[in-house]
């Protein structure tokens, strides 16, 4: 009768007063990383982009860019487990009336979220008007061929041993990295990974950025992705605010999680969020003791998500984030979540 079924609840509010414990548990263990690590990352990648920006506007004065400069989670309070990684952002500045954007919805990959960006009024201003001509193939602007400007610079004009031994770490370009990374050692047992990013920010302010799509194909070469990352970061962080609540914190233990768990790795930052931000449309408690509600919640609505083959975009309904993961991928994802549904602490114990 009734009996069983206050048991039941009473049972069921047991468990979550626990797993809101190991929740904070882990937070404070595993996701939250030391000031001072920190503090000694950030440093480590500003020294290097210092450097750089000295190199290049003695190397290469002419390349028209704007002021590199660095972002990511270690400057958003976001990283979790281990200061390890940065993005060095390398805007480049194109001649308005000499390029324009496609969105990728336009062309016929029907790709929402990627774009094209095609050379213009080649007949009156040639081929070499503008400084980024010669990183253009069959008249658009390949991200691939602009990483390969800046792979052969780092990896090959630079003598990063110099300039580490001025600052005292040891830095060299990872090889081979589709990304173009460095890697660099500034104290015995610590390495910093540092990301180039080429990036176009357009006339209306949409950000592209040179991350090639990650299911390889040709037609794809040519595609710059839009990035969300500023705009999805500061949403999170104002809603937040607003209430005092708890969506950053709920972040970073998922992030952590998909970081610790081998299983999960397939799961970004950007689809945390976006997963989150459509929540907090639908749900209001986001009060720091919902904390182990909130990360069910948002167990579950992965699960949705990966059921669905469909996780839209909170500030662009129409982009799929779930667009570069293979059918298997998606599965086993849907899978591990659902199992973790029934015993959710375990995710936490890897
Ligand atoms: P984390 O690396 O998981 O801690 O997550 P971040 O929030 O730092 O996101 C970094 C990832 O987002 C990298 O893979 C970047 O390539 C990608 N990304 C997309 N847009 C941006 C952007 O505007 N800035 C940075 N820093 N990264 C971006």
């Amino acid at each position: 009768g009734g009996g069983g079924a206050a048991q039941s609840d009473l049972l069921r509010a047991r468990m979550r007063l626990s797993l809101q414990e190991h929740l904070w548990e882990f937070y404070q263990n595993r996701v939250n990383i030391p000031t001072e690590e920190q503090a000694t990352a950030r440093r480590a990648a500003l020294d290097i982009c210092a450097e750089l920006r000295v190199f290049l506007h003695a190397k290469l004065p002419d390349m028209p860019l704007r002021e590199m400069y660095l972002s990511g989670s270690l400057y958003d309070d976001l990283q979790v487990v281990m200061a390890d990684h940065a993005q060095l952002m390398v805007p480049l500045i194109l001649e308005k009336n000499l390029w324009s954007s496609i969105p990728g919805e336009d062309t016929i990959m029907n790709l929402p979220g990627f774009w094209l960006v095609r050379r213009e009024n080649l007949e009156y201003f040639p081929r070499n008007s503008s400084y980024w001509d010669r990183c253009m193939v069959g008249g658009y602007l390949s991200p691939k061929s602009v990483l390969e400007v800046f792979d052969k610079l780092v990896a090959g004009s630079i003598n990063w041993p110099a300039i580490g031994s001025v600052l005292d770490y040891v830095i060299r370009p990872v090889v081979p990295s589709e990304t173009l990374t460095l890697e660099v050692q500034y104290e015995t047992n610590r390495k910093l990974y540092v990301d180039f990013l080429p990036l176009l920010v357009m006339e209306d302010g949409t950000s592209l950025i040179a991350k090639p799509h990650r299911l390889v194909a040709e037609r794809h070469e040519n595609l710059w992705r839009q990035s969300f990352r500023v705009a999805e970061t500061a949403r999170l962080r104002a809603l937040d605010q607003e209430d005092g609540g708890c969506r950053c914190t709920c972040l970073k233990v998922a992030k952590a999680v998909c970081k610790l768990n081998p299983a999960l790795n397939r799961l970004n930052a950007s689809q945390l969020t976006n997963a989150i931000l459509l929540l907090s449309e639908k749900e209001g408690d986001w009060t720091q003791e919902a904390l182990a509600d909130r990360f069910l919640h948002l167990l579950r609505a992965l699960v949705g998500h990966l059921e669905a083959g469909r996780l839209p975009c909170a500030l662009s309904p129409k982009v799929n984030l779930f667009c570069e993961l293979t059918e298997q991928e998606v599965d086993e994802l849907g899978y591990t979540l659902y199992c973790a549904l029934s015993d959710p602490a375990g995710l936490l114990r890897s």
